[in-house]
């Protein structure tokens, strides 16, 4: 390449031209130079892997050490479209890889994996210098905006560029927490040059719930510890937070893509909650009706049930008429209370996305069908996965995949480009 510099709109020339920063760019970008690939990584934002450090803020979970056949299924539909990238970097491939780059693993009481500094800065700081050591050369601040005359067209600074390129990579992300640089722009341009994409819809995210002011004003913030959720999802142990618009947290996201689906399918959902995992419905049930009439409502729960605090709120919240319940109703309710929600929060709160370029668009090699010598990676093709370090190891594989698909595109191309020549009179 010659050059690529903010500000200047002569067209110039990129080997492989990746544009997007994230982790899935960047693992494309270290297969490639380290094959000995001339790389350019653009990026519209100041600087790389911004939803990489703001995940590092929770410890950067980078993936799990549950068996491999569990863990592949986490993928759901899309389990095996993934499988050949995720057979060529397992879960064991990532804890290596990032052991390499000086950020030793271990692996949490839940079997989630983490780097030890619980946090994603020092690895990006490696990768980031060992990608520059192979010789791959990085563009902030170069929005993609589409191709033109089969070349990159970016704005910048300085104004439009266009980029030629022999090979190109697309990982620009899904829709969620735009402000880190991945805002699904790429799918008004994708779409238009025939590229089918499903919706673009929040994962891994909370939900708005319709709660009176008085809940709202009294319970917003407040954990709900040691309860059992159940979905299409399954029964899953855990915690959650009640909001200001509904409920939150790691044990809803666990839920969250069956809420959704059930939302667009059958127009309501629930979660149904147990908030006393440790007792028989029988037992609390009998426990409840041993204790005097005279002991106040709240008092019973608590002795019975050992419910109080939000748990109890939220029972009344849910069954207004509670108290005057007889206790099998009421120790039903405790076991199984339907909670109600209204719509997933929106895309730009969650976690991670759902839909992105459908799977019979790609090649083996993850080129776009319809747009050869165009390849992409990472959130931005219709996958999801729960969370718990999925989301980054298939990021990573698919990454690498892209990567050994553009290698494998450009070899062929000079092998022809030599027989070509070698033919010519
Ligand atoms: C709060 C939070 C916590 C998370 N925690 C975890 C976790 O612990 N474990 C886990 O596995 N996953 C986690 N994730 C999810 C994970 O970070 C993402 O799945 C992953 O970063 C997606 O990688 P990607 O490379 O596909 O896209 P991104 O990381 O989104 O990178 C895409 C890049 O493309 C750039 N870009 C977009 N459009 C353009 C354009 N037009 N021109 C130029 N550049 C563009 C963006 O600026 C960005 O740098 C978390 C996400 C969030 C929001």
């Amino acid at each position: 390449m010659t050059r690529v510099a903010e500000g200047s709109s002569a067209a110039q020339t990129a080997g492989v031209a990746i544009v997007g920063g994230g982790p899935a760019g960047l693992a494309a970008a270290e297969v490639l130079a380290a094959g000995g690939h001339q790389v350019h990584v653009f990026d519209a934002m100041p600087s790389f892997g911004r939803k990489v450090l703001l995940a590092g803020k929770t410890g950067l979970n980078l993936t799990h050490s549950e068996p491999y056949e569990t863990f592949v299924s986490r993928y759901g539909a899309a389990a095996s479209h993934l499988c050949k990238a995720l057979d060529a970097f397992t879960p064991q491939d990532v804890i290596a890889w990032a052991d390499e780059l000086g950020s030793e693993c271990f692996t949490g009481s839940s079997g989630r994996v983490f780097p030890r500094a619980m946090k994603a800065s020092p690895l990006m700081r490696a990768w980031l210098g060992r990608l520059s050591n192979l010789g791959v050369q990085f563009h902030t601040r170069h929005r993609w905006t589409g191709f033109s005359d089969g070349k990159l067209r970016f704005e910048t600074s300085g104004g439009e560029i266009f980029v030629s390129f022999d090979a190109c990579l697309l990982a620009l992300g899904g829709a969620s927490w735009s402000r880190m640089g991945s805002d699904g722009a790429w799918t008004a341009i994708l779409g238009s040059a025939g590229v089918e994409i499903a919706p673009l819809r929040p994962a891994n995210c909370g939900f708005d719930v319709a709660w009176s002011e008085s809940f709202r004003d009294r319970f917003a913030g407040a954990p709900l510890k040691s309860v059992t959720a159940t979905s299409a999802a399954g029964s899953v142990p855990g915690e959650f937070v009640i909001s200001r618009h509904g409920i939150e947290g790691s044990l809803v996201y666990a839920h969250s893509a069956a809420l959704r689906d059930a939302l667009e399918h059958q127009g309501s959902a629930a979660l149904v909650l147990d908030l006393a995992p440790g007792r028989t419905e029988t037992r609390i049930a009998g426990d409840l009706s041993r204790l005097p009439a005279k002991v106040s409502f709240s008092n019973r729960l608590r002795k019975a049930a050992g419910i109080e605090g939000v748990k109890g709120g939220l029972l009344r919240e849910l069954v207004p008429d509670i108290s005057s319940q007889p206790p099998q109703k009421i120790a039903g309710f405790i076991k199984a209370l339907r909670l109600p929600v209204a719509r997933p929060r929106p895309i730009a709160e969650a976690i991670s996305s759902a839909g992105g370029i459908r799977w019979d668009e790609i090649d083996d090699g993850y080129m776009l069908k319809a747009l050869p010598g165009i390849f992409v990676a990472g959130e931005m093709i219709d996958w999801e996965a729960p969370t718990g370090g999925y989301l980054l190891t298939a990021c990573l594989a698919t990454g690498r995949a892209a990567g050994e698909g553009i290698a494998a595109r450009l070899t062929a191309a000079r092998a022809e480009a030599r027989s070509s020549a070698s033919r010519a009179p």
